[in-house]
């Protein structure tokens, strides 16, 4: 039985006023039964870790260096992430493949960093609509997969989250056949890389335009764990909806 997870992403968005909805979410929505993670701009990361250490909640980023330290302006190693309490990073986000040329390689390395780190390494994977119209989505899927999780990937230390990049932040969602093709793809793929245990047990969450009103049809779609939310997780109105659905 593998753990549901909600996961949200907050991107280039919120301030420190705006961590209040993190307590909402833990008052209003607990779930025993699943993970609940936000992975927040790197500026709330200690705030926020701090702010719900009595809760269940986990904090994670939106990204790492591959090098736990050195020179790199601009950049945070995944030590430090955990330093500042993130117990998660998203990795290889559509956004960051796009405005920052990562490529699975980058996503690789990255990967080894956090799970060195003891971060829980959520994975990001998705074609563009010009791929699904070529029909190449799975080409691109498996491509992406293969090269951005390391070999050294758990349960424990690796998420997989789909998200097809021309669902992300246009509300228009993929079709639960489309999603059920990518996922039994994907859960054959990790099987056959790794074992039926290992391959079996790393999670897959679905992303793109997830809000209260499709949660439930999208988690009844079979190899779904759970999601991974950007608009919908900036406040505990739209959040706990999702989470409930789980
Ligand atoms: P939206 O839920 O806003 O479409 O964003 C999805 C996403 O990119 C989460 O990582």
């Amino acid at each position: 039985m593998r753990r549901k997870m909600a996961a949200g992403n907050w991107k280039m968005n919120g301030l420190l006023a705006d961590l209040v909805q993190l307590d909402r979410i833990a008052a209003t929505c607990p779930a025993p039964d699943a993970d609940l993670l936000i992975c927040l701009p790197a500026s709330l990361i200690h705030p926020a870790s701090q702010q719900v250490r009595h809760s269940a909640m986990m904090i994670g980023a939106q990204d790492c260096h591959w090098n736990a330290a050195g020179a790199h302006t601009g950049d945070i190693s995944a030590v430090q992430l955990a330093d500042a309490g993130a117990a998660a990073v998203i990795l290889g986000h559509s956004e960051r493949r796009a405005d920052h040329q990562e490529d699975g390689a980058t996503v690789r390395a990255k990967a080894q960093a956090a799970q060195a780190s003891g971060l829980i390494a959520v994975i990001c994977v998705g074609e563009t609509l010009a791929e699904r119209d070529a029909g190449a989505t799975l080409d691109v899927i498996g491509a992406q997969l293969d090269a951005s999780v390391p070999d050294s990937a758990t349960a424990d230390s690796v998420v997989i989250a789909y998200e097809p990049v021309w669902a992300i932040g246009t509300g228009r969602i993929a079709t639960t056949d489309q999603i059920a093709e990518v996922h039994a793809f994907l859960r054959a793929r990790l099987i056959d890389r790794f074992s039926p245990q290992t391959g079996g047990a790393i999670r897959l969450l679905y992303g793109g335009s997830v809000k209260p009103d499709n949660a439930a049809q999208i988690f009844a779609v079979p190899e779904v764990d759970g999601a991974l939310v950007g608009g919908a997780s900036l406040t505990a109105d739209d959040f706990c909806p999702i989470v409930a659905a789980l």
